[in-house]
């Protein structure tokens, strides 16, 4: 069985490089070289098994997830990402398990022109942990306490599908474009440089627009009201899922990895071209009222009772 630094080799073998990697994997630390002027963005995410992916996921998707996830985090920034870190937990050094989780993850890092330059390999369950670095012009990041109100709530893409499938999942079969969206986010990267200078606060969706939107919300001191009949669904959606189901897995599930932001009406028109011109879909699902939290609304204006939002791991229960 090969070594940890046979493993390693194995994965330096396979990264591309960038011009600002002044040294990346082998020494003790990479060495690297920000451009002038920019401020450097830093995520961190850690993917344990049968909590972030079920078990039975393919290497490959798990590859490609784990570095999504940390660039939807940058995306939702506004940020450009550069260079990615990779820390590997392996329960067995397994040639064939590296080789297909590299696989999914340096296809998606070569989507982006992201590099690997580290990283740490060690033996135990399986869990691996991604920091992602990435830049920003001085003072135009997307944060979450910028939300006014007034401001119109959007979402990037369709919400639920990833909840979808984990809930077929517990049943039978899983329809194959929910599972893709559950093993394969998109990270909405060119979507969140392009609102830049025009979203006032902006979060990815990783554990249910109520639950994401609401820390927008108490970080930017607003409330927001959503229009249930707005949230946009996907075809796989609709088919699978009678409109409680949906509406549920809409609002309070996780995994979609889409964008939530916000920006005055008066942006609208901008905002619809810049997401037009990188093909990513938006839609205006409420707006920002005066505090606090959400209320979810149905088409007659009725308050909906809405479910509670968001995952969390150590289950606060009074949510
Ligand atoms: P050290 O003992 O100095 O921490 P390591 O043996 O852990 O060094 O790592 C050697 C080199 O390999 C370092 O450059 C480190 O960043 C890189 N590396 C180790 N594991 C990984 C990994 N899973 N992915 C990318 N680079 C890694
Ligand atoms: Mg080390």
């Amino acid at each position: 069985m090969p070594g940890e630094f046979a493993l390693i080799e194995r994965i330096r073998a396979r990264v591309a490089a960038r011009a600002d990697v002044a040294l990346g994997i082998g020494d003790d630390a990479a060495l690297l070289s920000p451009p002038a002027g920019k401020q450097l963005v830093v995520a961190t995410d850690t993917l344990n098994s049968g909590v972030h992916f079920p078990e039975d996921t393919a290497p490959a998707d798990i590859g490609w997830k784990a570095l999504a996830v940390n660039l939807s985090d940058l995306a939702a920034m506004g940020a450009e990402p550069a260079w990615c870190m990779l820390s590997l937990s392996l329960p067995e050094s397994d040639e064939a398990w590296l080789d297909g989780f590299l696989d999914g993850f340096l296809d998606l890092a070569r989507q982006h022109a992201v590099a690997l330059v580290g990283g740490d390999t060690t033996r135990g369950p399986l869990s691996i942990c991604v920091t992602a670095l990435g830049f920003v012009a001085a003072g135009v990041a997307l944060r979450r306490d910028g939300a006014r109100v007034g401001d119109e709530v959007w979402v990037t893409g369709t919400l639920g599908d990833a909840a979808a499938a984990l809930a077929q999942r517990r049943t039978g079969e899983i329809d194959a474009p929910l599972r893709a969206r559950l093993d394969r986010p998109t990270p909405r990267i060119a979507a969140g440089l392009g609102l830049t200078g025009l979203a006032t606060a902006c979060i990815d969706v990783s554990d249910g627009l109520l639950a994401d939107l609401g820390h927008v919300l108490k970080a930017s001191s607003v409330g927001a009201e959503i229009e249930a009949s707005a949230l946009p669904a996907s075809p796989a959606l609709r088919a699978a899922f009678d409109e409680e189901a949906r509406r549920a897995q809409q609002l309070g599930g996780g995994d979609d990895y889409e964008l939530c932001f916000t920006a005055p009406p008066s942006r609208h028109d901008e905002i619809a071209a810049a997401l037009a011109a990188c093909e990513v879909a938006a839609a205006v699902v409420g707006r920002i009222v005066d505090g606090p939290g959400v209320r979810v609304l149905a088409a007659d204006g009725r308050v909906i009772d809405s479910p509670r939002g968001g995952y969390q791991h150590f289950g606060e229960s009074d949510g």
